[in-house]
């Protein structure tokens, strides 16, 4: 079944066939068409997907909190055409050009058998939600869009996604993102240079007021610690015009909003200073305007949240010794705390994903389901 998923293509925005293959393997095993529902997450996005995050409530057999497992249905666009191909322990594509795309496709294979496991086998199982969620690999899009009311508001929340098995992700960092135009005054640099405000020139001074400053980079400030980074700059025509426009991106990353907070500011302060520094002959300065927003905020699981006591339980029942981490990038795990639901992310197996070296470890990922069976049955 994981070797059917993924076999499908399906990048950001174009999960459909991935999910109808999902709604047709829970039908198949019994579950109820009035259980699977879709939301409309996807009409929320930048960019319109072809379909909305899938939910699948099942009434407990018997009581309890409810519990959530869930994965993302898209892959990124290097695992587009994969071949899955099984060699001894080992799925890669046979393809040499595509990544496999077991992240996040291993992660929804672990919820569906889980779930086809329940409901073939007739095991009992508190009131359970399985989320299949859209568009992470853009954006986290899917569960910053779902609605907690829509999942049944569960209590316990595991999340499947890469790494390994034993990999606990308890937290992750935060992330805002910039746009920053800088606007300058264009005028022929050989005859009139005088009469222009560079905004090449604006922009070199903020980044190296930023360098000087400790604000770029890696930013450690008072015992605080989060990075920040000017990725991309775009500006100018020709050497002889005074450069009028200087587009720029960068972000800012902290697990502390507040001191993320810090270096933004330090960022916007950089750039405001460095467009009154630069002058025409007539005093005429350049102008800034930055359009900021946060990708995803930070979050840290409690030791003693119920998801991650049970989350490490679970790992040290099939053997293996649980090793807590916390994250540097974005997961679905960011907008689910946001949503309400504190949730814990675990690995499949899967390996140098985003890669054309991806490959699954199957072993690990019979592992993960044998986790997973213990996360949703609660025993
Ligand atoms: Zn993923």
């Amino acid at each position: 079944m994981v070797l059917d998923l993924l076999a499908i293509p399906g990048v950001s925005g174009d999960e459909k066939r991935v999910a109808e293959r999902i709604v047709h393997w829970l039908v198949e095993a019994g579950c109820p068409r009035a259980a699977i529902s879709f939301d409309n997450a996807h009409t929320k996005t930048p960019t319109a997907g072809n379909v909305g995050n899938l939910i699948v409530k099942l009434p407990g057999t018997r009581p309890g909190p409810r519990r959530l497992l869930m994965a993302h249905m898209d892959t990124v666009p290097v695992c587009l055409g994969a071949k899955p191909k099984v060699s001894g322990r080992f799925v890669a594509s046979a393809d040499p050009a595509t990544g496999l795309g077991a992240d996040d496709r291993a992660g929804c294979a672990v919820v569906l058998s889980t779930a086809l496991e329940i409901l073939r086998q007739g095991l009992d199982h508190p009131p359970l939600t399985l989320l299949f969620a859209i568009q992470e690999e853009v954006g986290l899009y899917g569960a910053r869009f779902v609605r907690a009311a829509d999942l049944g508001r569960p209590r316990l929340a595991f999340n499947f996604d890469g790494g390994a098995v034993e990999k606990i992700t308890v937290g992750a960092t935060g992330g805002y993102r910039m746009d920053i135009a800088v606007t300058g005054l264009p005028s022929h640099a050989g005859v009139a240079p005088e009469k222009g405000v560079s905004a090449i020139a604006i922009a070199a001074l903020a980044i190296a007021d930023l360098v000087a400053g400790g604000w770029h980079g890696l930013v450690e400030k008072d015992g605080k610690r989060g990075t920040s980074n000017v990725g991309t700059i775009h500006a100018g025509s020709a050497t002889n015009v005074v450069a009028d426009a200087a587009l720029l991106r960068a972000e800012a990353r902290s697990h502390d909003p507040a001191f993320r907070a810090r270096i933004v500011k330090a960022i916007e302060t950089a750039f405001q200073s460095a467009a009154k520094r630069v002058k025409a002959a007539d005093g005429t300065t350049g102008r800034v305007t930055i359009d900021g927003r946060l990708d995803y905020e930070a979050f840290r699981l409690e030791a003693d949240e119920p998801c991650v006591v049970e989350a490490t339980a679970a790992v040290r029942a099939v053997g293996l010794t649980p090793r807590p981490e916390v994250s540097n990038g974005g997961l679905d795990a960011n907008w689910m705390a946001v949503n309400g639901v504190p949730t814990v992310t675990l690995g499949c197996g899967q390996m140098e994903i985003h890669t054309t070296k991806e490959r699954l470890d199957l072993e690990a990922f019979e592992t993960a389901c044998r986790v997973a069976l213990r996360l949703a049955t609660g025993g």
